[in-house]
């Protein structure tokens, strides 16, 4: 497996393979990969022919006094792990490699998404993600790209791209992984004292709980959402949001779910300073 920081490097690379015929999968990530990521560079290696894993940590999708300064960095561990999962290539740019005349002027918005739910608490967090990962499709001319469910309106978003902008290229999207507690994996996780992880479980389980109620016969939007803010309240934890919304759309529901409805519960919460997300899908 080879580490590749050069645009035009990687180009180069990857074009003789395509050209032969070779199918390429591309896997975006911010680093500090753990199963989560596995997850998506599993199915890419199982997919595709070529298997291409991003590491960059975007600035552009971090706000001022986000947590870009202190995310954990191990460039050579992630590499390892990609390679004992049978990527060919991690590529791994700097941010004047990316950006070298600085943030970008020219960038891609969602102009109904961005400013909801994560997006409300995170102004130009997806323009920031969206204009990336656009660079990335151009860069690497990926056939399929992996993308978890745990960011639940981030794959929305990115699959809303690909249709509005004709990208060539198809999207999968892959379920979260969670430990056996049922605390989904993520690079952040790693912030968290050993109370705040126990106390962060109030998530998964909430979400548990509503998808239990709905499956139960509970379609009381307020209801659903009552269970999983309780309890992630008696764990001490922090709502941020949890919205009950459309998975077609991602339109909050309000009243009552009809039962052909396709809902989603979506959730941020901070447990301590550290700010995680999860979700649910009810059907
Ligand atoms: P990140 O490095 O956090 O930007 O994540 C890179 C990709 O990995 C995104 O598509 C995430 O949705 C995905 N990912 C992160 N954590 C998980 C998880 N627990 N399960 C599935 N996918 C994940």
């Amino acid at each position: 497996m080879q580490i590749i920081k050069s645009i035009e490097t990687l180009r180069e690379t990857l074009r003789p393979l395509a050209k032969e015929g070779k199918t390429i999968g591309l896997v975006p990530t911010m680093g500090a990969l753990h199963e989560g990521h596995g997850a998506l560079i599993k199915a890419s290696v199982k997919d595709c022919d070529i298997t291409v894993v991003s590491v960059f940590l975007n600035p552009i999708q971090f706000g001022k006094n986000e947590d870009l300064d202190k995310y954990p960095k191990r460039l050579e561990a992630d590499a390892k792990l990609a390679e004992s999962l049978g990527a060919d290539f991690v590529f791994a740019p700097t941010v004047k490699e990316m950006y070298p005349d600085g943030d970008p002027l020219t960038m891609v918005r969602d102009e109904t998404l961005e400013s909801l739910y994560c997006g409300a608490y995170r102004p130009g967090h997806f323009r920031g993600v969206l204009t990336v990962v656009s660079k990335l499709f151009l860069i690497t001319r990926a056939n399929r790209a992996y993308f978890g469910e745990k960011d639940y309106q981030q794959v929305f978003l990115i699959e809303r791209m690909v249709k509005d902008l004709n990208f060539d290229i198809e999207i999968h999207r892959v379920p979260i992984v969670r430990e056996a507690s049922g605390l989904a994996l993520s690079s952040r996780n790693e912030y968290l004292s050993e109370e705040e992880r126990v106390q962060a479980l109030g998530i998964s389980t909430g979400l548990k709980e509503a998808k239990a109620a709905f499956l139960a016969g509970e379609k009381g939007v307020a209801k659903l959402r009552d269970i999983v803010v309780k309890s992630i309240l008696l764990n001490r934890g922090q709502v941020q949001f949890v919205e009950v919304v459309n998975q077609k759309d991602l339109q909050k529901f309000s009243g009552v779910l009809k039962s052909s409805d396709k809902a989603v519960i979506l959730v941020a919460a901070f447990f301590g300073k550290t700010r995680l997300i999860d979700n649910i899908e009810l059907n």
